[in-house]
């Protein structure tokens, strides 16, 4: 069997290339190690947290958010197993939908583990089954888009704290809970750390989440993290910040973790009956066989050019294997950037227009430069705000915290990062990266017509408000 490329790794980095390369008609095939497509994002990342999130969020306006808009009903109850199937259900039509999609787009696939062989003549990757059985497939071209796993937290001996999934979880384990955790301990203030806590806080446990930094949200606009700590603090979040874990010892059903503040300070310990480990995640490059094929690796990441191409030549790679964020939608924009240069066109990623979001309530989506960034490149700034308690559909749906802050160039006027704590950010920042992606200034912004009232008024607003001339506040 021999192909214009073959991608291993079905992530959205690996599904998103097979199916473009095959729009421009090249001969194109996938291996996949897990049983289902689609990667950690489809399986155990964005698409089950989400639905969790969503479901979660729903269970908490039942109980706090309606009476006030005069719906009044019994207090709800949980049915866990009942949230847990609507997340599997979502889960497999996702993954289900993938394989659709490759096969109707004339992919083939291998399901079994990828490992490069030496090239004769063409590549050559050998695919264990689960079963053992071997097959090899020969390609002109590989693109290795084999994701990332979580990164294990090592105790003050150096030694990985060890993850059963029961007890001391991934990111995996905590997606598929028995019960509600009394006591949930989160190691790690990022964006998973946030969500899934943000899951389990609503469903009933308590939540305290110890950071090594001195705030959460490490990359973000700080003034957005800040604010954003002090709702989380309403909601119910305990923080210990400039904090690191030293060891988790575990009990019956409780682990204690220990815990010292960076600065050498006080020590302490909590008890829990859950510890989710997020502190981020890894390269996943096991079992590749990349050195014995001349592909360099550089703090576990597959080095690659502009092009994607690694140091072997023929051989490429994208997604959370390489440098750059770890988000689906890169993997994505590199999937469809690598299959069109391989076709012979002249495939790119902006990475000044990558959008971030962090799925919790109210949502923070951000994409350029933060406030801190800017400054730290020298750029004179004019900054832009507007908050949401000055935004009338806000104020109809009781959905008034947050804000939005537009940073443009002083000299150019050219919007440089666009940073929204609120409901439906994930959604408006899109229009910031449309934006941008132009290089559009605050004025042009400032003067499209925005649909009244919708919460994307505001996003207008803060452009106005980079000339200090907002209307509304
Ligand atoms: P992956 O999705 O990791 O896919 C890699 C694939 O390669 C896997 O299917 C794996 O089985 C396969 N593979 C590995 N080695 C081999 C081999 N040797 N042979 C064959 N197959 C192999 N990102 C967002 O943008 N938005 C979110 O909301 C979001 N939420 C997340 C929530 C959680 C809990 C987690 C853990 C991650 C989240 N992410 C989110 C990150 C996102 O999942 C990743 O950035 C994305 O999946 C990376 O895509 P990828 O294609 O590079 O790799």
């Amino acid at each position: 069997m021999s192909y214009d490329l073959v991608v291993i790794g079905t992530g959205p980095g690996g599904y998103v290339c097979a199916i473009r390369a095959a729009q421009l008609g090249l001969k194109t095939a996938v291996v996949e190690k897990n049983p289902t497509f689609g990667g950690t994002c489809l399986n155990v990342g964005c698409i089950p947290s989400k639905a969790l999130l969503h479901a979660s969020h729903m269970f908490s306006e039942a109980a706090y958010a309606l009476a006030p808009l005069g719906v009044v009903v019994d207090s709800p109850r949980l049915d866990l197993s009942a949230m847990m199937k609507h997340k599997d259900a979502t889960v497999a039509a996702n993954v289900s939908g993938v394989a659709f999609l490759l096969k109707k787009n004339g992919v083939d696939s291998f399901i079994g583990s990828g490992r490069l062989l030496p090239p004769e003549g063409e590549h050559r990757v050998e695919v264990t089954a689960a079963d053992g059985g071997k097959q090899i497939v020969s390609a002109r071209n590989v693109v290795v888009a084999t994701g990332s796993a979580v990164a294990p937290l090592r105790d003050s001996t150096g030694a990985a704290i060890e993850i059963d999934e029961k007890l001391v979880l991934s990111s995996t384990g905590a997606l598929s809970l028995p019960r509600v955790p009394e006591n949930l301990t989160i190691v790690g203030a990022g964006v998973i750390g946030l969500e899934l806590g943000s899951v389990w806080r609503r469903l009933g446990a308590k939540v305290t989440v110890i950071e090594f930094l001195d705030r959460i949200l490490p990359g973000f606009d700080l003034e957005i993290a800040q604010r954003f700590q002090k709702i989380l603090e309403k909601q119910g979040f305990g923080f210990r910040l400039s904090t690191k874990v030293t060891r988790v010892d575990r009990g019956e059903g409780k682990a204690t973790v220990s815990f010292a503040a960076v600065d050498g300070g006080g020590e302490g310990t909590i008890e829990a009956d859950g510890v989710l480990i997020a502190t981020g995640r890894i390269p996943y490059t096991e079992g590749l066989g990349l050195a014995e094929a001349g592909v360099a690796i550089d703090r576990g990441r597959v080095v690659v050019d502009d092009r994607f191409a690694t140091s072997a030549p023929g051989v490429y790679a994208i997604g959370d294997v390489i440098r750059g964020a770890m988000l689906a939608h890169k993997a994505e924009e590199e999937g469809v950037a690598v299959a069109e240069i391989l076709a012979g066109q002249h495939g790119h990623v902006d990475y000044g227009v990558i959008p971030g979001v962090v799925y919790t309530m109210p949502e923070i989506a951000s994409v350029g430069l933060t406030e801190e960034e800017a400054r730290a490149k020298g750029a004179a700034v004019n900054i832009g705000k507007f908050p949401f308690t000055a935004n009338g559909r806000a104020r109809a749906m009781r959905e008034t915290d947050g804000f939005v802050k537009i940073i443009a160039d002083a000299a150019t006027d050219r919007v440089l990062g666009v940073h929204i704590l609120g409901a439906s950010a994930g959604e408006l920042i899109a229009e910031a990266c449309v934006l941008m992606a132009f290089s559009g200034s605050a004025e042009d912004l400032a003067r499209i017509c925005h649909a009244h009232p919708t919460m994307s008024e505001a996003v207008k607003e803060a452009a106005l408000g980079v000339d200090k001339r907002a209307i509304h506040i």
